[in-house]
């Protein structure tokens, strides 16, 4: 099959209307998006992808009426999460709806479903004119990507369509929580921080593994993030010194020398560049990326979940 590449979200939406598979861009990675309905397209999405039928996808809609089209009951804390960050990068797990086929929940009763903030991706999913479920449009196991190039890289010749945004502004996946029992859970950190979350909803937990024999988040199980460089987290730059074709990423390298080297202002740039400097290191050929530990504060744990899954890869 021939990958189409395009900026035009009219073109890329047609697509979709035709039950094909395209990855857009949102504020957080790129997605693979492909009609919630049709489960011939939804199919072709796991197969693209190579992912395995356990991992459920997130359904991005274009505007709130869409929520009650997915989903057959919004309780009070989805309700009260989705008119704080919606639109925006917080994913709420919801029960579905009875027309949402099996194939697009990985077989769960529930629907996480997010409206990205991003302008592109709402001019794409205005034209496609229903819910579009969508992973990160990357190889299973891979880093997400965080721009069309990397999705290019992954998946050229296996989808129909790239529509072409910039790279992605966040750089790491949404906050997933499950709002469907008595307490609120957060399954998957991400972009939106849990202080950000607290401050709407004090009594929100966060799940206990964030590890891989989550069963509350089948996704959260497989392997992730891995560049084809071995991954190490180091506490400074100091720790990583004298290693032959090394690469660091970090907020501060203090005059080491590195093969390459990504120095960050902040927490959020290291987010910003990760995944992209994963894959930089992989096409240049570098055995061993270094990762600096950061504190555990808003974005910062969502990074540091990531290099971790990285680093066990
Ligand atoms: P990805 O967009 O590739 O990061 O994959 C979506 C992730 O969202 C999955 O791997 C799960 O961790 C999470 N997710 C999606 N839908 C659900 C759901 N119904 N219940 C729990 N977690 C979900
Ligand atoms: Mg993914």
């Amino acid at each position: 099959m021939e990958t189409l590449l395009t900026a035009d979200p009219k073109e890329a939406a047609a697509f979709i209307r035709r039950g094909g598979v395209v990855a857009f861009p949102t504020e957080t990675v790129y997605g693979l998006g492909a009609n919630v309905f049709d489960e011939a397209a939804v199919a072709k999405i796991f197969e693209a992808k190579r992912r395995p039928a356990d991992n459920p996808l997130i359904a991005h809609i274009g505007d709130l009426s869409q929520l009650e089209v997915v989903s057959e009951e919004i309780t009070e804390a989805a309700r009260k999460l989705i008119e704080a960050f919606f639109p925006g990068p917080l994913t709420v797990v919801v029960k579905k709806s009875a027309h949402v086929p099996l194939i697009a929940t990985a077989g769960l009763g529930t629907i996480g479903v997010r409206m990205p903030r991003h302008t592109l991706a709402r001019a794409f999913l205005a034209e496609c004119g229903t819910p579009v479920v969508a992973p990160s449009a990357n190889l299973s196991g891979r880093p997400s990507p965080t721009t069309w190039q990397a999705v290019l890289e992954d998946l050229d010749g296996r989808i129909d369509c790239i529509l072409q945004g910039d790279a992605t502004e966040i750089g790491l996946e949404s906050t997933v929580v499950d709002c469907t029992g008595a307490v609120p859970i957060v399954l998957r950190s991400g972009a939106i921080g849990v202080e950000e979350l607290r401050r709407v909803l004090p009594e929100i937990t966060i799940f206990a593994g964030d590890t891989k024999d989550s069963a509350a988040s089948p996704g959260m199980r497989h392997k992730h993030y891995s560049p084809r460089a071995r991954v190490v987290i180091v506490g400074d730059a100091g720790e990583a010194k004298g290693r032959e074709n090394a690469a660091f990423i970090g907020l501060d390298a203090r005059g080491v020398e590195f093969a390459k080297s990504a120095i960050c202002a902040s927490a959020e740039e290291y987010a910003h560049r990760l995944f992209a400097f994963f894959r930089e290191c992989d096409l240049a050929g570098i055995d061993v990326i270094f990762c600096q530990r950061i504190d555990e504060t808003g974005i910062g744990r969502a990074l540091m979940d990531r290099v971790r899954r990285a680093a066990e890869g």
